[in-house]
């Protein structure tokens, strides 16, 4: 009998390319290994319709029980592989078992950032079940200080005070989401969280976290209930390094999502990759989708090369935030109805590189939709053109 495949993080980028690999004719043994409890899920309903009552870990989930097992997937769950012996092809789970594998995937994703001591009114949020933990703790009134202007801290901010929450939102940065976003846009975050009652403070620094407040460096003390700390995610490298796999802030690839390691490959948050000759990540629901579908074509050997535009989206309040490709300095800005704004990222010879846009709920994702074939037409664009909203980016793609 053959060795099977296996996939390790049964998360998003893992969940997907199981489905991939059965969706792509692979009719042998297949197995999909994870540390959580849960069928694989998807992340972003966890800051946004988990905590707020409205979804649930049913509706989060790439597929159900029956449909793993009508496609023969075998989901070994709350089993976390704690060994891997790239030389051998075997990896050993937390219960003491050996498993070999012909071919294998490491998405295993990251961790929340975490403060040095572990306090009872801190939380924080990569997980389900971390999610429902700060769905109870969310009661109206409740004070609340959220460390980090993050778009996880965000998306908490704005969904606490929907919930009836007091929120104090701190950044030790100049601006909101200032690593990935233009000003422009922060601006206007900043602008809407105001609006929507939050005390956001930029610049400050967290002296510490006490049982019921925060105290920054500058001496003041903010008193609180909850704590929700959104400083980011640590990748779980661990494994990959302990094995003598290749890693730096991330495992890291080739152009076709390959390890350092013969038939081990990676995808998702997890996976470090070459992007305009600088290794990256992405923390991004597109990534894990994408890499995901990608790696499990490789794993069948179609030695497809990893090409692709990244993306993300964010919904805050009513409204919603979507990138699509590199967002480079040079911008024209085109204003959007109900005061949103779509912004196109040019190069030298005004070829769209990217686009950000910002409006009144799910009312960008067609325009993106329109940029993103705009980046791959590759034609050189009128940015007086680009600025005029009575244009239509239907006609500016006809050209
Ligand atoms: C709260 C939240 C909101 C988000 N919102 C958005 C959004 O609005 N838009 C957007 O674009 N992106 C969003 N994201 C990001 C997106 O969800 C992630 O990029 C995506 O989940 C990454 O998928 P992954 O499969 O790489 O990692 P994960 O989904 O983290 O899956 C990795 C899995 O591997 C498991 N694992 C780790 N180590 C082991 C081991 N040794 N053995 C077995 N299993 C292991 C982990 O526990 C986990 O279950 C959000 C993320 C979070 C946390």
């Amino acid at each position: 009998m053959h060795d099977p495949l296996i996939i390790v993080g049964a998360g998003h980028a893992g969940g997907r390319a199981a489905l991939t690999l059965r969706e792509e004719g692979y009719t042998g043994r297949l197995i999909l290994i994870g540390d959580e409890p849960h069928l694989p899920y998807e992340r972003p309903p966890l800051s946004k319709g988990v905590l707020q009552g409205t979804a649930d870990l049913a509706g989060c989930s790439l597929c159900d029980s029956a449909r793993l097992a009508e496609l023969d997937i075998e989901h070994i769950a709350a089993n976390p592989v704690t060994q891997l012996q790239p030389q051998q092809h075997r990896l050993q789970l937390a219960d003491g078992q050996w498993l070999r594998y012909a071919g294998l995937l490491l998405a295993i994703g990251g961790r929340a950032r975490r403060l040095p001591q572990e306090q009872a009114n801190v939380l924080y949020l990569r997980t389900h079940d971390e999610a429902l933990a700060l769905r109870d703790a969310l009661k109206p009134g409740t004070r609340l200080v959220v460390v980090g202007g993050g778009f996880i801290g965000l998306e908490v901010a704005a969904t606490a005070r929907g919930l009836g929450c007091e929120v104090t939102l701190l950044e030790a940065g100049p601006r909101l989401a200032g690593r990935v976003l233009p000003a422009v846009i922060s601006e206007a975050l900043l602008a809407l969280h105001r609006q929507h009652g939050v005390d956001v403070r930029l610049n400050v620094a967290l002296e510490s976290i006490q049982a019921d407040a925060v105290l920054l460096v500058d001496g003041q003390r903010l008193p609180c209930d909850l704590v929700v700390v959104g400083i980011g995610m640590q990748p779980n490298i661990e494994l990959a390094a302990a094995a003598g796999l290749d890693v730096g802030q991330g495992i890291r690839v080739d152009t076709h999502l390959r390890t350092s390691a013969p038939d081990i490959y990676a995808a998702g948050d997890v996976c470090e990759f070459r992007l305009d000759g600088l290794y990256q990540r992405q923390e991004t629901w597109r990534n894990a989708e994408v890499q995901g579908r990608h790696a499990a074509l490789n794993l069948l050997g179609r030695d497809v090369p990893f090409e692709a535009l990244p993306g993300f989206w964010s919904d805050q309040y009513d409204w919603g935030l979507q990138t699509v490709g590199v967002l480079t300095p040079s911008t024209v800005s085109r204003p959007l109805p109900g005061g949103g704004m779509l912004l196109f990222h040019l190069d030298a010879d005004h070829q769209l590189q990217g686009a950000c846009g910002w409006a009144p709920g799910n009312s960008v994702a067609k325009d993106i939709k329109l940029c993103e074939r705009l980046i791959s037409a590759r034609r050189s664009l009128d940015p007086a053109s680009l600025a005029n909203p009575e244009l239509s980016l239907k006609h500016l793609l006809r050209g």
